[in-house]
């Protein structure tokens, strides 16, 4: 891809990908729902992020940025789960707040990502914070649509400051997944905020995720040896959580959505 004088990136490949619908959960995070013109012209692994970026009305593409993908391509959309990261620190995010449904965005024509379901190993603990949890969501749906192994189980830990930012839409298809499948499939949503008026009523888990980490291991009984960590989200979260999953003894996997504090000062 070349780049413009006007800052934007030119590139013949850009995809169009439609807004088909927008649910803004809490005023900083949303959900966002394309469709590629035409249908298929876009294609990824469950796990897998897209790049889309604003039109520059001249073919090019402004403030390209990385976001997993939520669906699954079967499901013929590409649904993302975004938080606003507001001026002046957010560059792409304020712009996609100012779009509605039917504006468009231009999408980078791949996928990328290596964040992908491992089958080898037999326990898949699955741990995010907020939009974090969008690949996970997209493995999930893949397996339990096929149901190719059934001897695989699953542990999603996802955590958030407030429990609305768990936002309702992934919360009641995760518990709904766990009340279905409660040998295969556990959910536990927590925060980190108890006494907060926003937080009132919040019947999950309290706690920052790496302290409630091995506990929640313990309690589904998983091996170490056949046990992998996936962890998605805040880098400082990954850190911590990396850690108290090493020690442990299981592999891990992950994909930071921004750099940590000290490493973007280098
Ligand atoms: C592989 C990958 C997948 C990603 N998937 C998602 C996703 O599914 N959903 C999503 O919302 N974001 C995701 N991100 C982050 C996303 O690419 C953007 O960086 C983010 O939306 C902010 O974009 P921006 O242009 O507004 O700000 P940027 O110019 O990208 O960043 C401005 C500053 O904010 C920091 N930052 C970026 N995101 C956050 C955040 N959430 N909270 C606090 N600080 C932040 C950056 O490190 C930087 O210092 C992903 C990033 C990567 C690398």
């Amino acid at each position: 891809m070349r780049t413009n004088p006007n800052g934007g990136s030119v590139g013949r490949e850009l995809l169009f990908a439609y807004i088909m619908r927008r649910i803004d959960h809490t005023p900083d995070l949303a959900t966002f729902v394309l469709k590629t013109e035409p249908r298929d012209a876009f294609s990824w692994l469950p796990g897998q992020y897209c790049t889309i970026g604003i039109d520059d009305g001249k073919g090019g593409i402004v403030d390209p940025r990385p976001y997993s993908i939520v669906s699954c391509p079967e499901d013929g959309v590409i649904e993302l789960f975004v938080e606003l990261v507001p001026p002046p620190d957010g560059n792409l995010t304020p712009k996609l707040w100012a779009l509605k449904e039917y504006d468009h965005v231009r999408l980078l024509p791949k996928a990328k990502g290596k964040l992908l379901f491992e089958p080898a190993f037999r326990n898949h603990v699955m741990v995010a914070t907020v939009t974090g949890i969008a690949p996970f969501l997209a493995m999930l749906w893949r397996h339990f649509r096929e149901q190719t192994l059934a001897d695989h189980r699953f542990l999603i830990l996802h955590g958030a400051r407030y429990q609305d930012e768990l936002t309702s839409r992934y919360r009641n298809e995760l518990s709904d997944l766990a009340t279905l499948l409660p040998d295969q499939f556990c959910y536990v949503p927590a925060i980190t905020k108890p006494d907060e008026e926003r937080n009132r009523g919040f019947l999950g888990a309290v706690g920052r995720l790496p302290s409630l980490l091995e506990g929640a291991i313990a309690s589904r009984g998983f091996v170490a040896e056949e046990t992998i960590v996936y962890l998605c989200g805040n880098p400082d979260m990954i850190v911590a959580a990396k850690t108290i999953a090493e020690r442990l003894g299981c592999v891990t996997r992950e994909e930071q959505f921004w750099k940590p504090a000290k490493e973007a000062l280098r």
